[in-house]
């Protein structure tokens, strides 16, 4: 007899040691000064996708909304998030931990110096033109693969 058609079995886990993938430019429609990084894992049954960033010193990501949460590990160097503490905001100095709610809004998370960190987001980012503005970019865990797939196969082509 065939299973249930609502039955799932349990997802595999997954493990990835970080020297096994390439650092590969993130895309500059969504980031400025040079920002790299590895998608580590994506879970479509959390709509979920996880990622480690290597930001040099000045650069920075554009303005997004947190459509889910999100929980990051500052492994290096010294994160401002939303606006910074000169603005509102929070500035991290690693090692940081933070939590991102629902519909945080960020509007230039920046990197005054050379940083890394890790971030598990809970759905998609809205890539907006300013706070109330227009969505630009809706970066979804699919998304968010297709650009890594597209950026793997680009940096194997260059090889
Ligand atoms: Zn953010």
């Amino acid at each position: 007899m065939s299973k249930m058609p609502n039955h799932y079995d349990p997802v595999e886990g997954r493990a990835v040691e970080l020297d096994d993938l390439p650092w590969v430019p993130f895309p500059e429609a969504f980031s400025d000064g040079g920002i790299r990084w590895k998608l580590l894992n994506v879970a479509p049954e959390l709509g979920s996708w996880a990622a480690i960033f290597d930001c040099p010193a000045g650069s920075s990501f554009a303005s997004h909304h947190h459509i889910g949460p999100g929980e990051y590990f500052l492994t290096k160097g010294r994160m401002e998030v939303r606006g910074g503490e000169n603005d509102g905001g929070e500035t991290v100095t690693a090692p940081a931990y933070g939590y991102e709610p629902c519909q945080a809004y960020h509007g230039r998370t920046f990197f005054p110096v050379a940083s890394e960190f890790y971030m598990t987001f809970l759905g998609p980012l809205n890539m907006v033109d300013g706070e109330n503005g227009q969505t630009l970019a809706l970066v979804t865990w699919q998304a968010a693969q297709a650009v890594w797939e597209a950026s793997l196969e680009q940096a194997s082509t260059n090889a």
